[in-house]
């Protein structure tokens, strides 16, 4: 049940008390490692509140894209515990609003610190979609739900060698690959260029779902839970400072630009990639610093809408795409030569071919780059000769291409888990390239420690590292 607590909206809350900040300093030891120091009188933790509401949840999310959103479903449908979700715009302007879908395992690799995550999330995915089917609903509808199977697409002899290890890999780790020569492979793929080096490994559990679709069913499921009292979506609402208990030095409230938002048991930042800035300048207001690595990692993705020009029954991804090469030559002063692009291609539920990708460190920088654009149609072209004979301006009508911030940590694993030294707040972010498909087993691995229930996944490698001084 939700309650009101007694704080007069328009009133200035106390600055935080210096007494009880961590009276520590943590030093960066590795690439996630985060550093956090006191360094300044308390007058800093000083703000001044305009807000029209205040409230209280048990749980405050900070963000609504994939990994905001799955978090509070499954605290709405696991726990009873109430639930707030703030976003500063609305659940798909983020990353996940241009995610290709592709909840894929063939790019995962086992044993790997992710490959536990992945592989849960992946087994949610299944059951979620399976559930839809067994109360009626088509999870195509419901979710942009198809299971075409994976193809990691190789071209040279190296690639053939990489793929059946692969191969064999991911069968002793119980699933089931298979290695397509390209014989097998053009049988697969008849639009596909295949010469004689040309192999794949191929998933054919391997699926894929719409962005906006599941965003779109998840929220309907989280709704279903507003009229118990039990969530609240606050959207265009960005977060301005947490506020200090004066009690535990844990974050009481979280204050947004229209409200406070108490929380009673957690605050969990899942702000993609703008977690990093957004903690650095909360702590700031402490006279705190804590310092994560997040960093957006630009992507565009050109979609081509009702496209038949193409047979495609799978989903295919370059070998290319597990090391990102840098792309050379390409015309635009933006690049800081750090651009790479990938061949990615799927078909959406929708019949849309959608092309991937390109990655590229810009800052938080959104604008279309034509480059970028006509460099993901020339290398899909290489890969689907029949693409040539179009242009991309012969395609305009039916052209849209998305942009969003992966976000990026330099260790490629996400941060899920305890801010040491602030029990009550969490991180969930970081998810780079794979937020979408590791997204419920997040959700499920956050709820769990909220609540101190033994994990199903070791969370050892997502935890936030540092040194007490
Ligand atoms: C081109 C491209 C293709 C991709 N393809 C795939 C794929 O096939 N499969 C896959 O698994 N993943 C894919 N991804 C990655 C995936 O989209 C991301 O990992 C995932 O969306 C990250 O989700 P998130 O919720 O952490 O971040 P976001 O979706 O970015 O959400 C963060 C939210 O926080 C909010 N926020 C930020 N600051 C504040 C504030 N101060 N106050 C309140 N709210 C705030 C933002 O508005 C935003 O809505 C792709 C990404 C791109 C760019």
């Amino acid at each position: 049940m939700l309650k009101q607590p007694k704080v007069p909206s328009k009133t200035a809350p106390p600055s935080p008390p210096l007494a009880e900040m961590p009276n520590t300093t943590i030093t960066s030891i590795h690439p996630r490692a985060y550093s956090w120091k006191h360094n300044s009188p308390a007058s800093k933790g000083r703000f001044s509140v305009s807000c029209s509401s205040s409230q209280a949840y048990d749980i405050v999310i900070v963000g609504a894209g994939i990994i905001g959103l799955t978090i509070a479903r499954h605290f709405l449908l696991h726990s009873d515990l109430s639930v707030a979700i703030v976003d500063k715009a609305v659940p798909c302007s983020g990353a996940t609003g241009a995610g290709q879908g592709h909840l894929w395992m063939i790019n995962k690799t086992p044993g790997s610190a992710t490959w536990d995550l992945a592989w849960r999330s992946h087994q949610l995915w299944k059951t979620l979609a399976q559930s839809l089917e067994d109360q009626g609903l088509d999870p195509a509808m419901e979710l942009g739900w198809k299971q075409t199977g994976s193809l990691l697409i190789g071209r040279t002899d190296a690639d053939s060698d990489m793929l059946k290890g692969r191969v064999k890999q991911l069968y002793e780790a119980g699933l089931k690959p298979e290695y397509l020569c390209s014989s097998d492979l053009f049988k697969e793929e008849p639009d596909m260029l295949v010469d004689k080096d040309t192999a794949a490994a191929f998933l054919p559990d391997d699926c894929q779902l719409d962005a906006y679709r599941t965003v779109a069913y998840i929220e309907k499921t989280n709704r279903n839970f507003v009229s118990k009292g039990r969530y609240k979506e606050f959207y265009d609402d960005p977060v301005k400072c947490f506020i200090r208990s004066d009690s535990n030095g844990g974050v009481k409230a979280v204050q947004t630009s229209k409200n406070i938002l108490h929380s009673k048991k957690a605050v969990i930042v899942a702000a993609g990639c703008w977690t990093g800035c957004l903690i650095q300048d909360l702590f700031r207001k402490w006279g705190m610093e804590l310092y994560v690595p997040v960093r957006p990692r630009k992507g565009h993705l050109l979609v081509l809408e009702n496209f038949n020009f193409l047979i495609l029954n799978h989903g295919l991804m370059e070998a290319d795409y597990l090391s990102h090469p840098t792309v050379s030559g390409i015309d635009s002063s933006d690049h800081e030569n750090n651009l790479s692009v990938s061949m990615v291609a799927s078909i959406d539920a929708a019949g849309n071919l959608l092309l991937g990708s390109s990655r590229e460190f810009v800052g938080f920088n959104t604008n279309l780059d034509e480059s970028v654009v006509s460099y993901i149609w020339k290398r899909a072209g290489e890969f689907f000769p029949k693409l040539k004979m179009l242009s991309l301006s012969d395609i305009s009508a039916r052209r849209k291409v998305r942009i969003g911030l992966r976000p990026y940590m330099p260790d490629g694993k996400p941060v899920i888990g305890p801010v040491p030294g602030l029990a009550n707040v969490y991180l969930a972010a970081g998810h780079e390239g794979s937020g979408l498909s590791t997204a419920l087993g997040t959700a499920e691995m956050v709820v769990e420690m909220v609540l101190g229930y033994p994990g199903k996944v070791n969370t050892s490698p997502f935890s936030v590292h540092g040194v007490l001084d």
